[in-house]
Parts: structure tokens; C-alpha cells; sequence
């Protein structure tokens, strides 16, 4: 079964703030929030999490699947109305976020999503995006007990990004993670997310085939529910970023090796034609990412 409708998802799962940019509040004695939304997604996030803890200063955890920008915008208000909360995630994120450059690319990205999600003015000042910090670097295989009997634990999960870690619940059998773990437009096809490594990403998804999933708590666009529908998800998603893979190595076969090229006619091949309702730089960025990943395996097989 797949869900978009938010509400509780599992004995101890709630699905917040809104099915294009899913977030998830584990309720325990130590509650948790798995990853921050855009800027735009603070005035949701806030009263869900409100309506359930009482209020976001009640939130022990915040846990990051991936440091890109729609997964860390609501961050920093977070944590400046909140400075205890204990942000989690794989320690290659805190090279990003000290990163200038990087840092200016998330607010602009972010920027750019409020032409998709209205930001009311009263928070405009409140979003604002200074400094990002990361307060719990997160092993591979490292476990969080959030109560004596409720604990979270993070496999590392490279292939999207090179900072992926994902995150199994117990006892519920809730896996969360970023979107390497598949994520499906508007209109319900799947979509490539191998922006880091396309081998990586294909064996996290492996390693996950044979794991108890009955809820894959999905980044983006839902939720899938039981163990027969979490393991066809899987399989179509490895499916999809195989067809994505082979149709770039056609793209530059076609175009001895010009990624620009490659980039623009897939652009108008996947983005205009299937109406993905993504900031195009965003999209034509992950695409560009994937042609380049696809170049320098062919460029190392040559050796
Ligand atoms: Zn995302």
C-alpha cells in the first residue's frame, strides 16, 4: 500500500508536514525528527509537531538522512528556537556545512522552492538560514535507544550523497532514508537518484532486500506499507536507476562524451515530458551529477 495522507504511520511513527516533502516524528521519551524540510516547510513543521509534542522544544533529536537543501531548510530555525536539540548525522555533513559555497547553494535552492510553497512574511526572518551544525556525528551501525525498548539504527547508505545514512526502528520495522531510497513525481513514476554513485546506491538498496521493512518511510511523496509492497518498491526503484544509467551511457555514446549535451536532451526527455514539479536547476543539477557518475565509471573501466 503506498500513503500520502499524513498521521500515524506505526506504534510510534507520525507522518508530518506535507507528502511532497515527508518528515517523520518518532514519539518516545527521546522524540525525534527525521530531517528538516525546506526553509518553507517551518510553519507545517512547527504545528505538527506542535499539535503532537506540545511543542518543538519537546524534540530531543533531529536525524539527517542526507545534507541536501531540502532536507536541512528548516534546521537552523530549529535549532535557534531550540538550542539543546541534538543534531544527528554522517560526519562528512559538517564538511558541507562549513563549506561557504555549499552553504550559499542550500539557501539559494531553498529560495527558489518558495516560487512552489508560499512562505508567509511573519517567517520569512525566522527561516533564515546563518549557520548549520551538525552535534552528533553518526557511525555506520551506531544504535540510538530513544527508550529502553524504542531504538533507531543507522546504516550507512552512499550512493544519493556520500553522507546517506538511514535509519531502521525498532520495534516498529520503520526504515527512513534519503532519496536513493526511490522517490516518485506527482504524477507516480519513479525516479533516478544515484547523483553520488550509481554502484553504492544499487548495493544500500541491495542491503536492504533482505531486511524486516514493513513501513519505508519515503523522503519525498509517501509512505509504503507492508513487507510484499516495501520489497516491489525496492526492486523498481534498482530497476529505474539501472534504465536511467543505461539511457545516459546512450546519451553519451550519442554525444562522445558531452555532458552538457547529454544533460540537455535528457532534460527535456525527463523533466518536461513527465512535468516534474522540481526546480529545474535542482533537477538539471542531479542530472548533470548522474551523467558525470556515469562518465567517470567508463573513464576508470578504461584502465
Ligand atoms: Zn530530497
Amino acid at each position: 500500500m503506498f500513503l500520502q495522507k499524513k498521521g500515524k504511520i506505526s506504534d510510534h511513527v507520525h507522518f508530518i508536514n506535507d507528502p511532497r516533502v515527508c518528515n517523520y516524528l518518532i514519539t518516545a521519551p527521546k522524540p525525534a525528527l527525521i530531517d528538516a524540510g525546506y526553509t518553507v516547510s517551518v510553519p507545517l513543521l512547527e504545528r505538527d509537531i506542535s499539535s503532537i509534542l506540545g511543542s518543538v522544544t519537546n524534540l530531543f533529536y533531529l536525524f539527517l538522512t542526507h545534507s541536501h537543501y531540502d532536507h536541512v531548510g528548516g534546521m537552523a530555525y530549529l535549532k535557534r528556537v531550540h538550542p539543546r536539540l541534538q543534531v544527528a548525522g554522517h560526519p562528512r555533513i559538517q564538511k558541507i556545512f562549513s563549506n561557504p559555497k555549499a552553504l550559499d547553494l542550500i539557501r539559494t535552492l531553498n529560495a527558489q522552492s518558495e516560487r512552489f510553497f508560499p512562505l508567509p512574511d511573519a517567517y520569512r526572518e525566522k527561516v533564515r538560514i546563518d549557520q548549520l551544525k551538525i552535534d552528533h556525528p553518526v557511525e555506520d551501525g551506531e544504535s540510538f535507544d530513544l527508550d529502553n525498548h524504542i531504538s533507531l539504527q543507522a546504516i550507512y547508505s552512499p550512493g544519493h550523497t556520500r553522507d546517506g545514512i538511514w535509519y531502521y526502528l525498532k520495534p516498529d520495522q520503520v526504515l527512513f532514508g534519503c532519496d536513493g531510497l526511490g522517490v516518485y513525481t506527482h504524477n507516480g513514476s519513479l525516479m533516478a537518484e544515484f547523483t553520488s554513485n550509481f554502484h553504492s546506491l544499487m548495493t544500500s538498496l541491495r542491503r536492504i532486500q533482505n531486511m524486516e521493512i514493513e513501513v519505508l518511510a519515503l523522503p519525498h511523496s509517501g509512505v509504503v506499507i507492508g513487507k510484499k509492497s516495501v520489497q516491489t518498491h525496492i526492486r523498481k526503484t534498482l530497476e529505474e536507476n539501472q534504465r536511467y544509467h543505461d539511457r545516459i551511457e546512450q546519451g553519451l555514446r550519442k554525444f562522445e562524451g558531452d555532458i552538457q549535451q547529454v544533460v540537455q536532451e535528457m532534460t527535456h526527455e525527463e523533466y518536461e515530458a513527465r512535468d516534474i514539479r522540481q526546480p529545474k536547476e535542482a533537477f538539471m543539477l542531479n542530472l548533470e551529477a548522474m551523467v558525470r557518475v556515469v562518465k567517470r565509471e567508463k573513464e576508470t573501466l578504461l584502465y
